[in-house]
């Protein structure tokens, strides 16, 4: 059997063992230390921002970001339907109530759907997380604007868009709250991670204290609020300063199996890629497309005979059990992405000869 192709697995630098070794040597396997500063630094320099805090997870992240921002039981918050479970689920850790926004011709959300929902719902919404899905930015510029004029919240969820930009601003930098993922699949992983941005200082010191038990500032421990234990340890925190000294080269290289996928694809009408819309630059975290006729799963079957990974896009939220009373404003696009879609392997150890492996495949099972 030849070696398994996998969608996105973790990608070492090689620098890893020589941090989690001074970790070691410093003896501080814990929560919090210098590591965790530093990966901190590193995220806040790379992408522009003023604050940051590591935290074990971006669902995490997440959740701290509602919490900060005041969002409790009942306060209505808007979301991206085309997206995944750990963006959506800690509005419900929050007793809030998720209403869901389609997508658009850009596979992200539609700004003239969340103006319709603005608009529509009787009760003002607090909050909106946007996804920016596969890697690719949102047309987070119209979105950002759309908030700002209507007294909305915006939480960028970003878990897969590290590296990406709108124009020259990195994605989660927009919204008043950004998050990114440093889970295993991720362009750049921690084995597990997230990380909270923000320009409002008052808000990252704020998710800090609740992320690490709400305890008040004594000798003894003091609470006047309950938080949570989500912090990040300062053993993985290691992880992430040596992996944020090569995510140029990771985006880079997402995008250079993109283009060679893109070149062996090209004479198949029956495919369309994922657009990078106007004026961004995506990380290319995942390579997807969509078949005009033929079944994904037809491919994604002949695919795994041949030991390679492959999945259907995300199943929007709208079309999960758990959300099957939840308002939606919808525009059919993202069922149709669902129906249609396929992600394929994009590691970035991939050479092109792999990539030739896969399109042969599905190349066969097209003609
Ligand atoms: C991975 C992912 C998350 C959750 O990240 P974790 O770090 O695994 O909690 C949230 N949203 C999206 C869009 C993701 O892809």
């Amino acid at each position: 059997m030849k070696e398994r192709l996998f969608l996105s697995p973790p990608h070492m630098s090689g620098k890893e063992r020589q941090y989690i070794d001074d970790v070691f040597k410093s003896n501080y396997i814990a929560p919090l230390g210098a590591f965790v500063d530093r990966f901190e630094e590193c995220i806040k320099e790379y992408t522009d921002c003023k604050y940051a805090v590591a935290t074990s997870s971006a669902t995490a992240a997440i959740h701290l970001a509602l919490r900060v921002l005041g969002i409790g039981a009942g306060d209505v918050v808007l979301a991206s339907t085309f997206t995944f479970i750990g963006s959506i689920a800690p509005i419900l850790y929050q007793n809030a109530v998720p209403v869901f926004i389609d997508s658009d011709e850009s596979w992200n959300l539609d700004p003239l759907l969340l103006k319709k929902a603005i608009a529509k719902l009787r009760k003002k919404p607090k909050a909106l997380i946007v996804t920016h899905l596969y890697g690719q930015s949102a047309k987070i510029d119209e979105i950002a604007a759309i908030c700002k004029e209507n007294d909305i919240y915006l939480i960028e969820d970003a878990a897969e868009s590290l590296g990406a930009s709108f124009g020259d601003k990195q994605t989660g930098t927009f919204g008043d709250i950004g998050i990114y993922s440093f889970n295993g699949n991720k362009i750049l992983t921690t084995s597990g991670g997230g990380m909270l941005i923000s320009d409002n200082e008052g808000w990252i010191k704020k998710a800090s204290f609740y992320a690490t038990q709400a305890r008040e500032n004594e000798i003894f421990y003091e609470h006047k609020e309950y938080g949570y234990n989500y912090r990040l340890s300062n053993i993985l925190a290691a992880l992430g300063v040596a992996q944020m000294e090569v995510l140029k080269e990771r985006v880079r290289k997402k995008r250079e199996i993109f283009s060679w996928y893109q070149k062996e694809l090209e004479e198949i009408d029956e495919i369309s890629f994922m657009p990078e819309i106007k004026n961004s630059y995506a990380n290319r975290w995942l390579t997807t497309l969509i078949l005009k006729k033929s079944d994904p799963y037809t491919l994604i079957n002949a695919l795994e005979r041949e030991n390679i990974e492959s999945r259907p896009l995300w199943k929007p939220m709208h079309l999960q059990p758990l959300f099957k009373d939840a308002k939606s404003f919808l525009s059919g696009i993202s069922e149709e992405l669902f129906k249609k879609g396929l992600c394929l392997p994009s590691g970035t150890r991939m050479k092109e000869g792999d990539v030739k492996r896969v399109c042969d495949i599905l190349k066969g099972e097209l003609n």
